[in-house]
């Protein structure tokens, strides 16, 4: 609907998005309480792509009722943790099969590249399905060697459970829709935990399918609710809603905020993965044949919509030059274009109101005297399109360095020594990421241990891997996605304690 179904579209996604999509509530596709729906967009072209249930607070209710139900008495709280481990072990399996599928998706609902979907979007959530569906096996107690002063002799056998927290509202962003829903449908699976998931506004549609999957995989009805909707009605309604244990939420530090006040009514255990404004510092001992090519792809990549882009470029002076001049002509050879044309390297930013957003930014920065060494405006006609834009002239008191632009927009400063950089890249309320490029050993390891940031990345940039936490220091987050860190984020501990006569 809306728009003319191209050729190149894979039929199944033809197939999907012609009909109005419903959500997933108790194992049933149905409509939205009030009966209305919301559309979302082709950032391609600007035009509707489908027509989705909108959810609002009654909807969030019966999911969350749902959920608790199939938490609480369902067939799910009966399964052993080995059939847990199958069914994700199996969704993995049925992704995989549809990864061309998920591909397109991907690529129409958000613009991202239909080769970097393929390649690692949908690649990447299969893996994490995997890996989750092997700690269902594992998540352990201890035992303990209890001492207890006030009851000389007593003989007792102390141990502890690991049990899930219960139902989990999770919400999720649209820069990796997919990805981000198996973030965090995978450890609350693997934990025995029941779900409802609600999408981001602007790309609902990876979730909906994925919500069949689920399905088809044979995980009880409950299980996954699938609630797409708006984030200040649905969004809202799930992080207050009394009944949820926990809520997962990833998006801006902003929303964050708002959802740790929504979360106080219940006092629900919160987790949250939030904004970012890395720094990437690229020393002179460095492989600038790696490192400028690196530190492009740390900001191009997915045009900048990531939490972790390397958006603060840091580089030592006796290379400044070469490096801008690197990165900016790496910036000029990216394709820009429809994400289903197959030598796109960079689509369209994900809405209008995220082109308005990136596009005010770059009008800051250059009133406020940045210059772009290359691109600073936005791309095209039609479509949500911003060139690859590498700002120098920038300095940590403008606003393109201390805010989350979230586009694909670098801005480069040169430093003079080692010492000084530490207190310049640690020099931001963010801490999810940050990068070092050099030759030094000793330097990598010095300058990781002492960057306050979630990730830090040597002589690399954006390697994800299902074993590998993720998550914030400082206003970047609380607790860690994936690894097995995020097995905490949905498990309590329970202490037993037996008197042995
Ligand atoms: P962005 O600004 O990049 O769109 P957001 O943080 O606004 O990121 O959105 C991330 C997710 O949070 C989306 O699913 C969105 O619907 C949801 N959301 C937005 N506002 C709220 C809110 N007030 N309460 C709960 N969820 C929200």
């Amino acid at each position: 609907m809306g728009i003319a179904i191209s050729p190149q579209i894979h039929p199944q996604v033809a197939d999907f998005i012609d009909k109005p999509r419903k959500m997933l509530i108790n194992g049933k596709w149905q409509n939205a309480v009030s009966g209305k729906t919301f559309p979302t967009y082709n950032p391609a072209t600007g035009e509707v792509l489908a027509q989705v249930a909108e959810g609002d607070r009654d909807d969030i209710d019966q999911a969350v009722r749902a959920a608790r139900k199939a938490f609480d008495q369902g067939p799910w709280h009966r399964m052993t943790p080995s059939e847990r481990g199958r069914l994700l072990w199996k969704l993995a399996d049925l992704l995989e099969q549809h990864t061309e599928e998920f591909g397109y998706l991907e690529s129409l609902d958000n613009g991202k590249p239909l080769a970097v979907a393929k390649a690692a979007d949908v690649p990447l959530a299969v893996d994490l399905f995997r890996y989750m569906a092997g700690w269902a096996t594992k998540i352990e107690g201890n035992t303990l060697p209890i001492s207890v002063p006030y009851t000389p002799g007593a003989k007792y056998l102390a141990y502890t459970l690991r049990e899930p927290v219960g139902v989990v509202g999770q919400i999720i962003p649209w820069n990796f829709p997919l990805l981000m829903a198996a973030w965090k449908l995978g450890p609350a699976l693997a934990t025995g935990c029941t779900v409802v998931l609600k999408p981001a506004e602007q790309t609902p549609l990876s979730a909906l399918r994925l919500g069949e999957l689920v399905q088809e995989a044979g995980f009880p009805d409950g299980v996954v609710n699938v609630v797409p909707g708006y984030g200040e009605t649905a969004g809202a309604a799930l992080a207050a809603h009394p009944d949820v244990d926990k809520i997962a939420f990833t998006g801006s530090t902003e929303v964050g905020k708002l959802i740790v006040h929504a979360a106080a009514g219940n006092l629900k255990k919160v987790s949250l993965e939030l904004g970012g404004k890395s720094p990437n510092v690229v020393f002179k001992d460095a492989d600038l044949d790696t490192a400028i090519p690196g530190s492009a792809s740390a900001i191009f990549f997915n045009h900048g919509q990531c939490c972790c882009a390397g958006s603060r470029l840091y580089v030592e002076r006796s290379v400044y030059e070469r490096v801008i001049e690197g990165v900016a002509e790496e910036a000029r050879k990216i394709k820009v274009g429809s994400g289903l044309e197959p030598d796109t390297q960079m689509g369209p930013l994900v809405s209008e109101e995220q082109l308005r957003r990136v596009c005010g930014y770059l009008e800051a920065g250059l009133s406020e005297g940045a210059q772009a060494v290359v691109g600073g405006q936005k791309a095209g006609s039609k479509g949500y399109f911003v060139e690859p834009t590498v700002l120098v002239n920038t300095n940590e008191k403008m606003k393109v360095v201390k805010e989350e632009i979230f586009g694909p927009v670098v801005t480069a400063m040169p430093f003079d020594n080692p010492e000084e950089i530490l207190p310049r890249a640690n020099d931001s309320e963010y801490g999810l990421a940050a990068a070092v490029w050099t030759r030094d050993i000793s330097k990598a390891h010095q300058l990781a241990a002492n960057l306050r940031a979630g990730t830090v990345w040597i002589n690399c940039y954006n390697i994800f891997d299902a074993a590998m936490p993720f998550g914030g220091y400082k206003q970047s987050g609380w607790g860690r996605e994936m690894g097995h860190d995020v097995l905490n984020l949905y498990t309590q501990t329970k202490a037993v304690c037996a008197k042995l006569a």
